[in-house]
Formats: structure tokens, C-alpha cells, sequence
């Protein structure tokens, strides 16, 4: 049990008229999830209650086809026939004791309606907040804000008899109507809309009274907003606007839920921000109100979290990405679990997916969006029907997570590797500029194993297909990894680029393991994910002249999926790093490395580094696999999992390491790839 330090994080919140049963707020995230997935939209969200948060909110939910935003499946409360999925996920979260919050929200000038049709609606007619997506939205008149009103007045009635305690009037990441009358930047207004603070407040100070009118009477009104925004121009801070708005507003909902805007400010990377880094930006809100005050920050220290509330900056302590990484922390906490949390490292993978428009999914938590699919939970592994002794080689993400879930399931394990150090890739990836909470991957899976009587670790210790014979484990998991290719063939070159044996030529495992780079380096992206952009900061950060080059469009493309790609450009070019996307490297000659137009082949000339840097494809290591199999094994007995298979994410590679332990405990894949039951009833 908790020794009391942490009491004050569980002490019951009045929430206008109802009450939080502690301070641990899940807040409003995506999850990948639309409303054709219900049964796993509700499943996520049920696991968080079991795990103790005192409030579980969904994610937006659009109050009208005028607001679509297409592609992302975010969830709908348009009429009635959402009724069913709603009021089933507000009962599922309730069968826990946390309160249901429901984030109700119109996306405005985010909008993109191309599936509705319906013009976006906006403030002012402009061209919608998503450059790239050629639709305009058009100017509201007053009635079609008097409509706008009704809408969410109606969505605001249905959340009450859906059952939710927690009513939300969204104003946050630059994706709500009412953010666009609000902002200077999108509000061009000449009536009582537009022009003052004042003005530009009034539709969601209408929104607020509206809302508290329909369902105050028992559920709670939340205003979720953007106290600080990071844009160029009219940003709202708290000198800029936010006091006054405050001042003006404070009293009117039963919570403030207060955030930084655009979005991928909101969902800071690691990379970018340490845990608690709002605090500076919305911790001056609760001296304005005499509400409760919402904060979120990627909080996963309990320390940090009780100190939050006994300095009076929050009232809740809200969390997105650590109630994904870890859904059960709450109760953790309560039983004096502390070591027991996995927490999150912030690497946006998440995030990612939901841009890829599918369900979440976790490098920390392999279980999360697998809840209903295949029945998983992260702390619940079943007991193996015939506990047996299983040999696990390799100590990376995919080894140390297979290891964890069958020894949980009661198996006896013994874990193998050949370097000094658990952890293997995310040991040495952890060690780079600005990942250091990658660690973390290995930091819990390694306290775990080491309490647990029925698993043996041994480091520096090389496996050969004779020496797992000898062991006689009734099951190997071969779990080796694999290494960069120092040939060149990568993402857009499937053949190796010729030349590369006339200049001193490094990949990522020569950094790891501590090799001296000469002063100048090319480093060649056609990867396109972290690692270039990470070992271009890296090398910076030394003292390297660097050039970093790529074929796609975009320097370290793949993290605009995690929102992290223009600050990366940022930061490099802070960093003097001389950026060369577009550009192909075709060959080397007597050192002169030529470089070509990735999407014309036109020669751009040469270049002279010391040396260049493959950040390109990686090389399955299955030696050890292969030569287990020459030697006769039953392959029934070796299971292969992780990047010694096809080489990957980290995320990928825990997911990859559960996998593998659950079917070797006897679970059965179970997977529902398609969904719709609910609304498949309704067919007609
Ligand atoms: Fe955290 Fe990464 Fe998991 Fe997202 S994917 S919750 S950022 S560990």
C-alpha cells in the first residue's frame, strides 16, 4: 500500500455536481478508433478505468456533419443513431467508478468535410487550417451561428442522456470553431462577433451558458482551451489576451482543462520537452478561478504530481500518452507500486498512428488497442496451463518483453545476451542526443525481471545453435536484432550504392559502439525516420561539420507523423547542419561523393566529406536462428520475434516480443480485424 506520500492525489474532487473519486484525470486523446471500431474504442477506454483514473474522457466527438475531419477517425455525436456507442462506453467506464467525460467539439476551420460535402463553416471564409487540402470554408451569418448554438446545445442534451457526467465545450489545438472566433488570426468579423476580446469571446462565453443551461443541473461543464499558443502571429498567452479572457470567463464552466496549442506543441516529444513542461505556460490559470483546473504534462512521477497539487497549480493531474503507456498507474500508485509503472517515453508513435488513421498503438504498452481485438490486458497474462522452462536470446525491446510476459505467466525463464547490458538497441539508442527517456523501454521490463524468482539473466554471453541444445529449454525465443547495412541499399535504392569501399564509411552501430568519426560527415538518410536527424544533432553537438542529405522531399519525413518534423529542422539548423533533402548520393569516386536530383536524376555535382554515414536499411541478425534450424531443432520450439525477423520500430519490436509470448503460453491469436457489430444491427 502507499506509505501516504501520495494521499493527496487520491483525495475525491467536486466537479460542479458530481465528484472525481481522485485527482487522475485520463484526459481527451485520439485513439485511432472511429465509430466503426466501438467495441475497441470502448475497451481502451474501460482498461483506464479499471486502472483507477478518477475521470476517463473520449476522444472528440463532432457534433455535426459540417464538422468532418475526413481521414481521422475521431468519433461522431451528430444525432441519435451515435446514441448506442456512447452511452455504451459512458456505462463501461462507470462499471469501473470513474466519472465519463465526452469531449464535444466542431472542428470549424479545421474541417475538411471532403466525405460530408458540407462547406466547412468558419468566422471568415478562408481556406481551412490544413494548407495541403484544397477546401475553403464559408463565412457564418448570424444565423448559422444561432444554428451552430442549437447544435451543440442538442450534443450537449444527448452526452446527458448518454450518461456522461462530464460535458466538454472544446476550445483547443487550433481544431475548434470556437478557437477560430476566438483568435485574431482566423477571425476577420466586423459584428458583435469580431474586433475586441470581448467579441471574439462571445460565441464560446454563449457555447459555456448554453451548455450549463441544457445539462448543468447534473453533469459537469468542462471547457477545454488553449491558454497558449505557439503561433507566429496573435498567439494568445497570458500577457497577450489570456488574463483578460480569463478574467472574463473564470467562473462560467464547473472545470477548467487548460493546454497549449497547435497540437504537436500539446504532444511535445521527449525529444523536445521534459515532463511537467506546460507548467510554465498554464500554471498562473487556477490563481484566476475558483474552479478546478485541469493540467496535463506527461506527468509519470507521483513526486511531481502530489507536488502539482499541494503548490496549488492544478486541481487534476491530466494525462494523455502516460495513461496509454501505462493505463493501470493510478492503481499502481495507490498500492505503493511506484517501480511497477511503465512509463512513457514520449516517442509519439501514438500519435503516429492515429495520423496513419488506425488504431493506436504503444511502444511501452503492446497491449493497448488490443484490448477487444485480442483480448489483452497489460497486467493480466494468463497462467500457462503447462509452465515450462523457456530460453529467451536476446536482451533488445522484443527479448526483454517476451521474457517479462512469459515469466508472468509463470513459465521459468532464462534470459541471454551477448553484450554487457540489457536493453540492446534501446540501450545504445537511449545514449544519443535527446533520448535518453528511450531508457525507459528497458528500465521497466529490466526492474521487473529482476524480481521475479523463476528468471535467470545472463550477460556477455555468446549462443551457439550447440549451446541452446544443451540448455534443452522447451522453448527458444531467438530475439538477436539486426544491424544497419553498410551498403547503401535503402528505402529508395534497393541496390548497394557503388564506391562506398573509397571513402571511410560508418553506419549507427559504429556511433554506438564509440568509434571516432573524422571531422567531416555526410550523413546519408534513406531511412527517413529518427536516426538521421538524431545522429546529425549528435555529431553537431561534437564539434562535426555535417551535411545530412536524403532522397524524399522532407528531412527525417516519417516524424511528421510524430509531429516532431519541423522542430528537427529547427534544431538543425541551429546546429549549422547543412540540409539536403531532394538529393540522391549515386556513387563515389576517388572520394568525391556525387550527388544527383532525387526526383530528376540530374548530377548536382560532388562532394568531399572525411566520411559519410549510412543511416540507410537494416540486415535481419539470424545467424543464430538459421544455423538452429540447420541443426535440426523442432522448429515447433523456436520462436523468432523482433527485428532478427524484419527489422523495425522498437514499438514494433515489443509488440513483436509480446506477441511471440503469448502464443507460446498457449493463448490463442483471437484477432478481430474487422469491426462493426453495433452499427451492422442497424443495417437496413
Ligand atoms: Fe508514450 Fe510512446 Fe507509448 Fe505514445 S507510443 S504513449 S509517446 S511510449
Amino acid at each position: 500500500m502507499s506509505d501516504g506520500r501520495y494521499d493527496i492525489l487520491f483525495e475525491p474532487v467536486k466537479i460542479g455536481p458530481v465528484t472525481a473519486r481522485n485527482r487522475f484525470y485520463a484526459a481527451p486523446h485520439a485513439t485511432g478508433h472511429s465509430p466503426l471500431q466501438p467495441n475497441g474504442s470502448i475497451a481502451l477506454r474501460e482498461t483506464k478505468a479499471r486502472g483507477g483514473w478518477g475521470v476517463v474522457a473520449n476522444q472528440l466527438s463532432e457534433i455535426d456533419p459540417s464538422s468532418s475531419l475526413s481521414n481521422l477517425p475521431v468519433d461522431t455525436f451528430w444525432d441519435g443513431q451515435d446514441m448506442r456507442l456512447q452511452s455504451r462506453l459512458a456505462e463501461r467506464i462507470h462499471a469501473h467508478g470513474a466519472l465519463a467525460a465526452i469531449e464535444l467539439g466542431h472542428s470549424g476551420l479545421r474541417s475538411r468535410n471532403l466525405s460530408t460535402g458540407v462547406p466547412p463553416l468558419a468566422p471568415t471564409g478562408l481556406p481551412i487550417l490544413k494548407p495541403e487540402v484544397p477546401v475553403q470554408a464559408r463565412t457564418m451569418d448570424l444565423a448559422d451561428i444561432r444554428a451552430f448554438r442549437r447544435m451543440h446545445r442538442d450534443a450537449a442534451l444527448r452526452a446527458r442522456e448518454a450518461g456522461f457526467d462530464i460535458v466538454y465545450v472544446y476550445a483547443s489545438h487550433d481544431a475548434s470553431l470556437l478557437t477560430n472566433f476566438l483568435s485574431r488570426r482566423t477571425n476577420f468579423r466586423t459584428d458583435e462577433y469580431g474586433g475586441s476580446l470581448e467579441n471574439r469571446a462571445r460565441l464560446l462565453r454563449e457555447v459555456i451558458e448554453d451548455t450549463r443551461e441544457a445539462v448543468g443541473d447534473r453533469c459537469a461543464v468542462a471547457v477545454r482551451l488553449a491558454i497558449h499558443e505557439f503561433y507566429a502571429d496573435h498567439p494568445l498567452t497570458r500577457t497577450n489576451e489570456g488574463e483578460d479572457l480569463m478574467a472574463m470567463l473564470a467562473e462560467l464552466p464547473d472545470l477548467w482543462d487548460v493546454n497549449v496549442s497547435g497540437w504537436s506543441r500539446d504532444s511535445s516529444s521527449s525529444r523536445f520537452e521534459d515532463e511537467g513542461f506546460q507548467e510554465q505556460y498554464t500554471g498562473w490559470v487556477k490563481s484566476f478561478t475558483s474552479k478546478p483546473v485541469v493540467g496535463i504534462g506527461r506527468y509519470t512521477s507521483p513526486d511531481r504530481m502530489a507536488s502539482l497539487v499541494r503548490k496549488g497549480v492544478y486541481d487534476l493531474i491530466a494525462a494523455a500518452r502516460p495513461s496509454i503507456a501505462d493505463p493501470y498507474l493510478p492503481r499502481k500508485i495507490a498500492e505503493g507500486r511506484i517501480d511497477d509503472i511503465r512509463e512513457c517515453i514520449g516517442c509519439n508513435v501514438c500519435v503516429a498512428m492515429d495520423g496513419y488513421s488506425i488504431q493506436i498503438k504503444c511502444t511501452q504498452n503492446p497491449t493497448i488497442s488490443e484490448e477487444w481485438r485480442r483480448g489483452w490486458d497489460p497486467e493480466d497474462i494468463p497462467a500457462a496451463e503447462t509452465p515450462g522452462e523457456v530460453l529467451v536470446v536476446g536482451a533488445g525491446p522484443t527479448g526483454l518483453e517476451s521474457a517479462l510476459v512469459l515469466a508472468r505467466a509463470g513459465h521459468q525463464v532464462t534470459l541471454v545476451d551477448r553484450r554487457k547490458e540489457l536493453g540492446g538497441r534501446v540501450a545504445e539508442e537511449s545514449r544519443l542526443a535527446s533520448l535518453s527517456a528511450w531508457g525507459r523501454v528497458r528500465d521497466y521490463r529490466a526492474y521487473q525481471l529482476r524480481q521475479m524468482a523463476n528468471v535467470n539473466i545472463y550477460l556477455d554471453s555468446d549462443m551457439t545453435a550447440e549451446g541452446i541444445a544443451a540448455v534443452g529449454a522447451d522453448h527458444v525465443v531467438i530475439a538477436t536484432g539486426a544491424s544497419w547495412r553498410r551498403d547503401g541499399v535503402g528505402s529508395t535504392r534497393y541496390t548497394p550504392i557503388p564506391g562506398l569501399d573509397q571513402i571511410p564509411t560508418f553506419t549507427p552501430d559504429d556511433i554506438f559502439a564509440g568509434v571516432a568519426l573524422p571531422h567531416s560527415v555526410l550523413i546519408y538518410d534513406d531511412e527517413h525516420n529518427y536516426m538521421g536527424g538524431v545522429l546529425a544533432e549528435h555529431l553537431a553537438r561534437a564539434g562535426h561539420a555535417v551535411t545530412l542529405v536524403c532522397p524524399l522531399p522532407v528531412i527525417s519525413s516519417w516524424t511528421n507523423f510524430t509531429l516532431e518534423q519541423p522542430r528537427i529542422v529547427g534544431r538543425l539548423h541551429g546546429l549549422a547542419v547543412d540540409m539536403r533533402p531532394r538529393q540522391q548520393l549515386a556513387a563515389i569516386t576517388a572520394g568525391e561523393v556525387h550527388l544527383v536530383a532525387a526526383d530528376t536524376g540530374a548530377e548536382l555535382g560532388a562532394l568531399h566529406p572525411d566520411a559519410i554515414l549510412l543511416v540507410t536499411a537494416m540486415s535481419a541478425d539470424d545467424a543464430l536462428l538459421q544455423a538452429l534450424l540447420a541443426s535440426g531443432a523442432d522448429p515447433a520450439r523456436i520462436h523468432a520475434a523482433g527485428d532478427c525477423v524484419a527489422p523495425g520500430t522498437i514499438q514494433a519490436a515489443t509488440f513483436a516480443g509480446h506477441r511471440i509470448a503469448r502464443k507460446i503460453n498457449g493463448e490463442p491469436e483471437g484477432i478481430r480485424q474487422r469491426e462493426a457489430p453495433l452499427l451492422l444491427a442497424e443495417i437496413n
